[in-house]
């Protein structure tokens, strides 16, 4: 048979599976299936599905099983790794109708959600009940939980809730040849032998495509107590970070670090206001959330009030309201503004041992202020996660592949024992680069249980290995 009978055959599967009206080809194809936050462009699909259910889902997936035709998961196309960008004659498979909150249960804290659902409706959704969903990043109002979970998605709050991994009770997910795979375990306690959701929790849709979840949702968050502080250098952050966590008994539910570069790009570059001085060093934004923020806020304070006094602290603005504390929040959110206006850029996500990070950053700012004197940089990050951003660029006539500018700063992490990827994922942007962080044993079990839950290598070709 030749590639275009194949082709036509799967494209009558998926009309069946689907309907035609959720199968698009050719001109119909939507530019938002074909790119995501990277600059990887990937290759030309054969087709878009969009199923309503799990059952069509599972039929797309039998079906390019059958036929020997790649599939590659989409979510909201916010992935920085390029991982749900298409591969060569793939076919695109939408979540997005998957985006049913079919249960919220407040006694056992939990949310039975699709894939598809968005994340804000899914904060909102906890919310309305009195809970805290506490998963957050720049892009909430159009990642899906989906997307979430297949890149362990970290985001704002991972220092005191843990990673998507932390929120995610149960799961269900259609494998490589279409069985539908239910796990959807409700208790936090299970340990009737290997917890398999894990698999596939960050495994980039190479391993199962999600199509359900059962959430955990935190109790006791009504609001926060919030601080933009000016520090003078990353030693004084992170003393100031283990002085907030002894003060407040591990309460501190973020710690974002600015340094001066990103502080004042996203003041010049936005129309946002600077609650503080653009002369210092480096940046905290902390916040500790609660139950009652009036209550906790003497004791936020008085943490504040020692770090000054121990010389950590050089100003600080306390939120007074909401609005304050969104305001600062904003700051930190300006990111996304600054790469649409910086494009095209590298946007690192890497992590190194907390106590590093310091080193790490002089170390990477001046091997690449060498290479590259006009090389514009923004060093950011969820610092209290060990996760620190670095955006370079616009990288336009300076190091058009970037390939310079990344060797420097992954060899540079390699020395450290951090990660090249903190949060983000590998997809195609990172495959490169993956063996500074994971050694030959591990690829090699890597690539044995990819080649034995997806022996065509049907899922994703081509991401992550
Ligand atoms: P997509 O981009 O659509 O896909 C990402 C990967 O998951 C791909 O490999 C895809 O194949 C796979 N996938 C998607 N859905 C499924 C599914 N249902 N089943 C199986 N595989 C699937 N990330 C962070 O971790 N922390 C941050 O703080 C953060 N901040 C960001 C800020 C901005 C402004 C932007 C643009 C991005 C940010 N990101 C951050 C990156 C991105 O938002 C996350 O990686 C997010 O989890 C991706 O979700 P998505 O639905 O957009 O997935």
């Amino acid at each position: 048979m030749t590639t275009e009978m194949i082709n036509a055959r799967l494209l009558s599967a998926l009309e069946s599976a689907v309907g035609a009206g959720s199968l698009k080809t050719g001109a119909d194809l939507p530019l938002a299936a074909l790119r995501d936050w990277s600059t990887e462009r990937g290759g030309t699909p054969l087709a878009l599905a969009i199923p309503r259910d799990t059952k069509a889902a599972s039929a797309v997936i039998a079906a390019c099983h059958a036929h020997g035709v790649g599939v590659v998961p989409q979510g909201g196309m916010t992935g920085l790794a390029g991982g749900a960008v298409p591969s060569e004659g793939c076919i695109l498979l939408s979540l997005a109708a998957l985006d049913r909150i079919e249960e919220i249960d407040p006694v056992s804290g939990l949310m039975v959600v699709g894939a598809g659902c968005i994340l804000q409706r899914i904060q909102e959704a906890a919310a309305s009940v009195g809970f805290f969903f506490p998963l957050d990043l720049g892009a909430r109002g159009s990642c899906q939980i989906g997307g979430n979970i297949a890149t362990n998605a970290g985001g704002n709050r991972v220092i005191r809730y843990g990673m998507m991994r932390d929120l995610v009770l149960g799961l269900e997910v259609v494998l490589a040849d279409g069985t539908v795979l239910s796990m959807m375990n409700r208790m936090p306690k299970n340990n009737a032998a290997l917890d398999m959701k894990h698999l596939f929790i960050g495994s980039e849709g190479t391993l199962g495509v999600i199509t359900r979840a059962v959430l955990r949702m935190h109790p006791g968050v009504a609001g926060a107590n919030a601080a933009l502080v000016a520090l003078p250098g990353f030693e004084a952050a992170a003393r100031l970070l283990q002085h907030a966590q002894k003060a407040l008994s591990g309460r501190v539910s973020a710690f974002e670090l600015m340094w001066n570069d990103y502080y004042a790009s996203v003041l010049a570059e936005t129309a946002l206001r600077p609650p503080l001085g653009e002369e210092h060093p480096l940046y905290a934004l902390i916040e500790m959330q609660g139950a009652d923020p009036d209550a906790d806020r003497s004791s936020f304070e008085a943490m504040l009030e020692g770090a000054f006094e121990a010389g950590d602290v050089i100003d600080a603005a306390v939120a007074q309201s909401q609005r304050e504390t969104e305001a600062f929040w904003a700051l930190r959110d300006g990111i996304a503004e600054l790469l649409s206006r910086r494009t095209p850029t590298i946007n690192f996500d890497v992590s190194v041992p907390l106590s590093r990070i310091g080193d790490c950053v002089e170390d990477i700012r001046s091997a690449l202020q060498d290479a590259y004197p006009t090389l514009p940089l923004l060093f950011f990050g969820h610092a209290g996660d060990s996760n620190i951003h670095l955006v370079a660029g616009s990288i336009a006539g300076i190091d058009p592949t970037g390939h310079g500018i990344e060797t420097i700063v992954y060899e540079i992490v390699r020395a450290y024992s951090g990660s090249v990827s903190a949060e983000h994922g590998i997809g195609l942007h990172k495959k490169p680069w993956l063996a500074y962080t994971r050694n030959g044993n591990e690829l090699a079990l890597l690539r044995q249980l990819k080649d034995s839950m997806d022996p065509a290598g049907i899922l994703n070709p081509g991401k992550v290995l």
